[in-house]
């Protein structure tokens, strides 16, 4: 007798180990506290999870499957992966476990510790294996995304024209930078009424997970493949044109702009990669969605997610505890919803406690940017995206938030610290104007912290990033400032980081 995992971000019918099931096979499902509980998840993400769990084991049994499924209130759960695995194993006799391999180096360590024998296939929802991302990082002195990103075109055929990229060029982005504006009849990405299923656990997540930062209700995310698919074709028909011009702006009181929303689905299962991507290249080949968009949507998908995967399990277990800055500053309780006069945190926080959603310019250049400015332990804010958003799992998040926000890898993912003053964000959004500081002032009691704190940032890693060709030049600019300028804008931003560290609303 054999049992099959099957985990919360592996609901894909066509996955590696249910592919390998035979028909007298247990596949072994469950929701339990210690994964549950591994970071203080949003409830939204682990409603979404135990919904789309139990609904995909009802799609499982329809097809003839035995699943033994364990809900988080069954009072026979051992309330950990390793210990339904061999509950169900002393249940039913079993002497092998088939997993497809998790996507967290924690787990894998756990079902290789396993007493009896664990098959660990390869996750080939991806497009880039493991050996196929070591051998394109081997020699290379710098493992820049473009480069890995054109290999996936070439790979996938998409937006390709022959050996050539669509349009003559690889990458839009200079098309990609515009401010929006507010506009009511911006389509929203559909909402999802809870049925009995989603209704049943949003009681049970409200019951267990009563003091987790974040939003139950209302809860309107889909939860199965065919509510997916309805967000993939809105998001097409409606939205994706115009997602590439605006997809790094911010808006108050517009949380999803042009944003698809598919990256819940896509992590856990119930969208392919491929399709997803597919779909905005017939989009565009159909004269329905312009090429920058198309190209920018598809980069985020065969580029930087399959990148970032490859990134994670290339650098190895320890690539969380990474801290080159050496920032050790606590979290502050602003990234957990307390009251501060920066009203772009306030906007970026605030719609990720709604939605457990924020996009990748709110994490990347407000949630990040403040935290990597402000000296905070990389760590900490790791575990912070892990637990917020939606989407988060480790693969993804932590190359993502230890990479490319924190720097605290050092370079391997990103070339440059990903810093800005207050200019950025006022660019790119409407949030400036709504803000107890002045994006203006570059020092006094309302200047914007982040523009003190983008030059006390460069002062303390002076050494570090003097050099760097990308980011080098601002210490010219710096130097350039009367002394009297530079001392005023140290001593503002220590004042800042005092009253940050002693909890005051900031
Ligand atoms: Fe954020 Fe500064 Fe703008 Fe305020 S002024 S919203 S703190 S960037």
């Amino acid at each position: 007798m054999r049992l099959i995992l099957i985990l919360g971000d592996q609901l894909s019918h066509d996955l590696s180990a249910l592919r390998a099931a035979r028909p007298d096979d247990i596949i072994v499902m469950a929701e339990v506290a210690s994964e549950a509980g591994c970071v203080p998840h949003h409830p939204q993400k682990i409603a979404f999870l135990f919904a789309a769990m139990r609904k995909f084991a009802a799609e499982l049994r329809a097809k003839g499957h035995t699943v033994a499924y364990a809900t988080l209130d069954d009072p026979d759960n051992s309330q950990s992966i390793p210990g339904e695995l061999l509950r169900r194993a002393a249940d039913h006799g079993a002497t092998l476990v088939i997993a497809t391999e998790p996507g967290e180096w924690r787990l894998i360590a756990a079902l290789s510790d396993l007493p009896i024998p664990v098959t660990q296939l390869p996750d080939d929802r991806f497009l880039a294996s493991h050996a196929e991302f070591e051998a394109w990082a081997d020699g290379r002195k710098e493992l820049r995304m473009e480069w890995f990103y054109r290999d996936m075109r070439r790979k996938t055929g998409l937006l390709m024209e022959g050996d050539q990229p669509a349009g003559g060029q690889w990458n839009f982005d200079h098309d990609n930078r515009k401010p929006a504006r507010a506009d009511l009849l911006r389509a929203r990405p559909p909402r999802f009424e809870p049925d009995a299923v989603t209704a049943q656990v949003l009681d049970l997540v409200e019951a267990r997970f009563p003091d987790n930062f974040g939003r139950l209700r209302p809860f309107t995310y889909a939860t199965d493949r065919a509510g997916a698919l309805q967000v993939l074709d809105h998001f097409i028909a409606h939205s994706l044109d115009e997602f590439g011009p605006y997809q790094d702006a911010m808006l108050q009181d517009d949380p999803f702009l042009h944003h698809s929303i598919l990256s819940p689905y896509i992590n856990a299962g119930l969208l392919s990669p491929l399709e997803v991507c597919q779909a905005a290249a017939d989009a565009h080949a159909a004269g329905k969605v312009r090429l920058n968009s198309a190209e920018g949507f598809i980069r985020q998908i065969i580029g930087w997610r399959e990148y970032m995967r490859g990134i994670y399990f290339l650098e190895g277990p320890d690539y969380t505890a990474r801290n080159v800055l050496g920032h050790d500053r606590a979290l502050p309780p602003v990234y957990w919803g307390a009251p501060t006069r920066m009203n772009c945190m306030a906007q970026a926080v605030g719609q990720t406690r709604d939605h457990a959603y924020a996009h990748h310019i709110q994490r990347l250049m407000v949630t990040g940017n403040f935290a990597l400015l402000a000296g905070i332990d990389p760590h900490q804010v790791h575990e912070w995206y892990l637990a917020v958003y939606i989407d988060a799992y480790e693969w993804v998040e932590a190359p993502n938030v230890i990479g490319m926000s924190q720097f605290a890898d050092g370079g391997v993912v990103g070339s440059k610290p990903y810093v800005s003053s207050g200019n950025y964000i006022h660019k790119m959004s409407d949030y400036c104007g709504g803000c107890a500081y002045k994006v203006a002032d570059k020092t006094g009691p309302r200047a914007c912290p982040f523009n003190l704190l983008y030059w006390d940032f460069l002062v303390r890693h002076r050494e570090r990033f003097e050099r760097n060709p990308r980011i080098g030049r601002a210490f010219a600019t710096w130097d350039r400032m009367d002394a009297d300028r530079r001392d005023r804008i140290r001593a503002d931003a220590a004042a800042f980081l005092t009253r940050l560290e002693a909890g005051e609303v900031v």
